[in-house]
Protein backbone atom coordinates (compact mmCIF):
# COMPACT_ATOMS: atom_id res chain seq x y z
CA UNK A 1 0.00 0.00 0.00
CA UNK A 2 1.53 3.59 -1.36
CA UNK A 3 0.92 6.19 1.36
CA UNK A 4 1.97 8.93 -0.81
CA UNK A 5 -1.43 10.23 -0.65
CA UNK A 6 -1.31 11.67 2.97
CA UNK A 7 -3.52 14.39 4.10
CA UNK A 8 -1.79 18.13 3.18
CA UNK A 9 -1.90 18.97 7.23
CA UNK A 10 0.88 15.68 7.48
CA UNK A 11 2.70 16.42 4.14
CA UNK A 12 2.97 20.23 5.90
CA UNK A 13 4.53 18.51 9.01
CA UNK A 14 6.87 15.96 7.05
CA UNK A 15 8.50 19.17 5.13
CA UNK A 16 10.18 20.63 8.29
CA UNK A 17 12.00 16.66 8.54
CA UNK A 18 15.58 17.87 7.75
CA UNK A 19 17.12 15.17 5.12
CA UNK A 20 18.36 11.89 6.33
CA UNK A 21 16.85 13.09 10.22
CA UNK A 22 16.48 10.38 12.68
CA UNK A 23 13.48 10.71 13.49
CA UNK A 24 10.48 9.47 16.21
CA UNK A 25 7.24 9.72 15.41
CA UNK A 26 5.22 10.02 18.98
CA UNK A 27 1.60 8.83 18.07
CA UNK A 28 2.24 7.62 14.87
CA UNK A 29 -1.13 6.04 14.18
CA UNK A 30 -1.08 4.01 10.73
CA UNK A 31 2.75 4.81 10.74
CA UNK A 32 1.74 7.27 7.56
CA UNK A 33 4.43 9.92 8.26
CA UNK A 34 7.37 7.61 8.24
CA UNK A 35 6.39 5.36 5.57
CA UNK A 36 5.80 8.71 3.64
CA UNK A 37 9.28 10.24 4.55
CA UNK A 38 11.00 6.94 3.33
CA UNK A 39 9.06 6.46 0.32
CA UNK A 40 10.20 10.15 -0.19
CA UNK A 41 13.80 9.64 0.01
CA UNK A 42 13.89 12.06 3.05
CA UNK A 43 14.95 9.65 5.61
CA UNK A 44 15.81 6.00 5.91
CA UNK A 45 14.81 4.96 8.80
CA UNK A 46 12.32 5.98 11.93
CA UNK A 47 10.86 4.56 15.18
CA UNK A 48 6.89 4.84 14.90
CA UNK A 49 5.83 5.04 18.66
CA UNK A 50 1.99 4.30 19.38
CA UNK A 51 0.62 4.13 23.40
CA UNK A 52 -2.64 2.47 22.03
CA UNK A 53 -2.32 -1.44 21.02
CA UNK A 54 -5.29 -0.98 17.64
CA UNK A 55 -3.39 1.85 15.98
CA UNK A 56 0.16 0.52 17.37
CA UNK A 57 -1.37 -2.88 15.09
CA UNK A 58 -1.97 -0.42 11.97
CA UNK A 59 1.38 0.37 11.93
CA UNK A 60 2.79 -2.46 12.13
CA UNK A 61 0.86 -4.09 9.56
CA UNK A 62 1.08 -0.76 7.15
CA UNK A 63 5.13 -1.08 8.07
CA UNK A 64 5.02 -4.46 6.74
CA UNK A 65 2.69 -4.45 3.93
CA UNK A 66 5.42 -1.31 2.57
CA UNK A 67 8.18 -4.33 3.17
CA UNK A 68 9.67 -1.14 5.67
CA UNK A 69 10.51 -3.81 8.73
CA UNK A 70 14.07 -3.31 8.70
CA UNK A 71 14.04 0.27 8.41
CA UNK A 72 10.83 1.73 10.66
CA UNK A 73 11.02 0.36 13.96
CA UNK A 74 7.15 0.50 15.65
CA UNK A 75 7.31 0.89 19.43
CA UNK A 76 3.78 -0.09 21.88
CA UNK A 77 5.08 3.11 24.24
CA UNK A 78 4.06 5.88 25.96
CA UNK A 79 5.56 9.44 24.06
CA UNK A 80 9.30 9.71 24.68
CA UNK A 81 9.48 5.86 26.04
CA UNK A 82 9.65 5.25 22.67
CA UNK A 83 13.53 5.75 22.44
CA UNK A 84 16.61 5.54 24.49
CA UNK A 85 19.96 7.62 24.07
CA UNK A 86 21.40 4.75 21.82
CA UNK A 87 18.54 5.03 18.88
CA UNK A 88 20.34 8.51 18.16
CA UNK A 89 17.00 10.26 17.80
CA UNK A 90 17.59 13.98 16.57
CA UNK A 91 14.18 15.02 15.56
CA UNK A 92 10.60 14.35 17.21
CA UNK A 93 7.80 14.77 16.04
CA UNK A 94 4.00 15.05 17.39
CA UNK A 95 1.33 15.87 15.35
CA UNK A 96 -2.47 15.32 15.94
CA UNK A 97 -3.34 15.90 19.46
CA UNK A 98 -4.07 18.49 21.69
CA UNK A 99 -1.13 21.06 22.63
CA UNK A 100 -1.38 20.16 26.19
CA UNK A 101 -1.13 16.65 25.87
CA UNK A 102 1.41 16.99 23.59
CA UNK A 103 3.18 19.38 26.16
CA UNK A 104 2.43 16.41 28.68
CA UNK A 105 4.46 13.95 26.54
CA UNK A 106 7.50 16.70 26.41
CA UNK A 107 7.33 17.20 30.01
CA UNK A 108 7.14 13.57 31.53
CA UNK A 109 10.36 12.69 30.02
CA UNK A 110 12.13 16.43 29.66
CA UNK A 111 15.10 14.86 30.73
CA UNK A 112 15.51 12.80 27.35
CA UNK A 113 15.00 16.32 24.90
CA UNK A 114 18.64 16.90 26.00
CA UNK A 115 19.81 15.39 22.63
CA UNK A 116 17.27 16.36 20.46
CA UNK A 117 17.78 18.87 17.73
CA UNK A 118 14.29 19.59 16.48
CA UNK A 119 10.77 18.96 18.03
CA UNK A 120 8.34 19.24 14.92
CA UNK A 121 4.91 19.55 16.37
CA UNK A 122 1.33 20.14 15.33
CA UNK A 123 -0.88 20.65 18.43
CA UNK A 124 -4.58 20.37 17.19
CA UNK A 125 -6.36 23.19 20.31
CA UNK A 126 -4.03 25.11 23.21
CA UNK A 127 -1.15 26.20 21.00
CA UNK A 128 -0.42 29.38 23.58
CA UNK A 129 -0.20 26.15 25.77
CA UNK A 130 2.34 24.43 24.09
CA UNK A 131 4.26 27.42 23.58
CA UNK A 132 4.87 28.35 26.79
CA UNK A 133 6.23 25.15 27.46
CA UNK A 134 8.67 25.10 24.84
CA UNK A 135 9.89 28.61 26.24
CA UNK A 136 9.97 27.24 29.74
CA UNK A 137 11.92 24.52 28.91
CA UNK A 138 14.93 25.98 26.90
CA UNK A 139 13.44 25.84 23.30
CA UNK A 140 12.92 28.39 21.09
CA UNK A 141 10.51 28.57 18.14
CA UNK A 142 12.49 28.50 14.87
CA UNK A 143 9.71 28.62 12.29
CA UNK A 144 5.84 28.39 12.37
CA UNK A 145 3.31 27.21 9.55
CA UNK A 146 -0.49 26.97 9.37
CA UNK A 147 -2.68 25.08 7.04
CA UNK A 148 -6.37 24.65 6.31
CA UNK A 149 -7.65 21.58 5.48
CA UNK A 150 -11.39 20.31 5.15
CA UNK A 151 -12.78 23.50 7.15
CA UNK A 152 -9.99 22.99 10.35
CA UNK A 153 -6.76 24.83 10.53
CA UNK A 154 -3.62 23.30 12.09
CA UNK A 155 -0.87 25.16 13.55
CA UNK A 156 2.50 23.31 13.31
CA UNK A 157 5.67 24.83 15.42
CA UNK A 158 9.13 23.96 15.32
CA UNK A 159 11.25 24.25 18.33
CA UNK A 160 15.69 23.89 18.77
CA UNK A 161 17.56 24.71 22.02
CA UNK A 162 17.59 27.99 22.62
CA UNK A 163 16.51 30.98 25.16
CA UNK A 164 12.95 32.75 24.02
CA UNK A 165 10.62 34.79 25.51
CA UNK A 166 7.12 35.30 24.31
CA UNK A 167 4.82 37.72 25.43
CA UNK A 168 1.02 36.50 26.18
CA UNK A 169 0.03 38.00 22.35
CA UNK A 170 2.85 35.76 20.90
CA UNK A 171 2.00 32.46 22.82
CA UNK A 172 -1.72 32.96 21.36
CA UNK A 173 -1.38 33.88 17.64
CA UNK A 174 2.41 32.48 17.06
CA UNK A 175 5.30 34.92 17.23
CA UNK A 176 6.15 34.06 13.32
CA UNK A 177 2.39 33.52 12.28
CA UNK A 178 1.19 37.19 13.71
CA UNK A 179 4.17 38.76 11.72
CA UNK A 180 3.80 36.79 8.23
CA UNK A 181 -0.28 37.10 8.60
CA UNK A 182 -0.59 34.76 5.71
CA UNK A 183 -4.22 34.25 3.75
CA UNK A 184 -4.42 31.38 6.00
CA UNK A 185 -4.01 33.19 9.08
CA UNK A 186 -6.21 36.00 8.65
CA UNK A 187 -9.10 33.42 7.46
CA UNK A 188 -8.81 31.40 10.80
CA UNK A 189 -8.62 34.26 13.07
CA UNK A 190 -11.94 36.39 11.18
CA UNK A 191 -13.75 33.10 11.73
CA UNK A 192 -13.15 33.22 15.17
CA UNK A 193 -14.00 37.00 15.30
CA UNK A 194 -17.50 35.57 13.39
CA UNK A 195 -17.65 33.57 15.99
CA UNK A 196 -17.36 35.46 19.17
CA UNK A 197 -19.37 37.97 17.50
CA UNK A 198 -22.21 36.18 17.67
CA UNK A 199 -21.80 34.76 20.94
CA UNK A 200 -21.63 38.48 22.28
CA UNK A 201 -24.58 38.88 20.20
CA UNK A 202 -26.66 36.69 22.20
CA UNK A 203 -25.57 37.99 25.85
CA UNK A 204 -28.34 40.11 27.46
CA UNK A 205 -27.63 43.76 27.41
CA UNK A 206 -28.13 43.45 31.31
CA UNK A 207 -24.89 41.40 31.68
CA UNK A 208 -22.62 44.16 31.51
CA UNK A 209 -19.09 42.09 32.68
CA UNK A 210 -19.83 38.75 30.61
CA UNK A 211 -20.04 41.81 27.40
CA UNK A 212 -17.21 43.09 28.30
CA UNK A 213 -15.15 40.56 28.45
CA UNK A 214 -16.31 39.04 25.32
CA UNK A 215 -15.78 42.33 23.74
CA UNK A 216 -12.51 42.46 24.93
CA UNK A 217 -11.46 38.98 23.34
CA UNK A 218 -12.76 39.81 19.81
CA UNK A 219 -10.86 43.51 20.53
CA UNK A 220 -7.30 41.70 20.95
CA UNK A 221 -7.83 39.31 17.99
CA UNK A 222 -8.84 42.98 15.43
CA UNK A 223 -5.58 44.76 16.94
CA UNK A 224 -3.80 41.30 15.83
CA UNK A 225 -5.21 41.51 12.47
CA UNK A 226 -4.93 44.78 11.98
CA UNK A 227 -1.52 45.40 13.17
CA UNK A 228 -0.35 43.37 9.66
CA UNK A 229 -2.31 46.11 7.41
N1 LIG B 1 0.28 11.52 14.39
C1 LIG B 1 -0.79 11.05 13.51
C2 LIG B 1 -1.32 12.19 12.70
O1 LIG B 1 -0.96 13.34 12.97
O2 LIG B 1 -2.11 11.95 11.78
C3 LIG B 1 -1.90 10.41 14.31
C4 LIG B 1 -2.70 11.35 15.16
S1 LIG B 1 -3.87 10.48 16.13
C5 LIG B 1 -5.20 11.57 16.20
C6 LIG B 1 -3.13 10.58 17.74
C7 LIG B 1 -2.42 9.28 18.09
O3 LIG B 1 -1.58 9.53 19.21
C8 LIG B 1 -3.37 8.19 18.49
O4 LIG B 1 -3.10 7.04 17.73
C9 LIG B 1 -3.08 7.98 19.98
O5 LIG B 1 -3.25 6.65 20.40
C10 LIG B 1 -1.63 8.42 20.06
N2 LIG B 1 -1.17 8.86 21.40
C11 LIG B 1 -1.83 9.62 22.30
N3 LIG B 1 -1.10 9.80 23.41
C12 LIG B 1 0.08 9.16 23.20
C13 LIG B 1 1.24 8.95 23.98
N4 LIG B 1 1.34 9.46 25.21
N5 LIG B 1 2.25 8.21 23.46
C14 LIG B 1 2.13 7.67 22.22
N6 LIG B 1 1.05 7.81 21.44
C15 LIG B 1 0.03 8.53 21.92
Amino acid sequence: MQVKNISKRLRKVAGFVPQDAKILDVGSDHAYLPIYLIQQGSISSAIAGEVVEGPYQSAVTNVADNQMSDKISVRLANGLAAFDAEDQIDVIVIAGMGGGLIADILDNDSAKLASVKRLILQPNNREDELRRWLCGHNFQITEEAIVEENGKFYEIMIAEQGHQVLNAEQERFGPYLMREQSAVFLDKWQREVDKLEKALAKIPEKNLTERSAMSQKIKQIKEVLHAGK
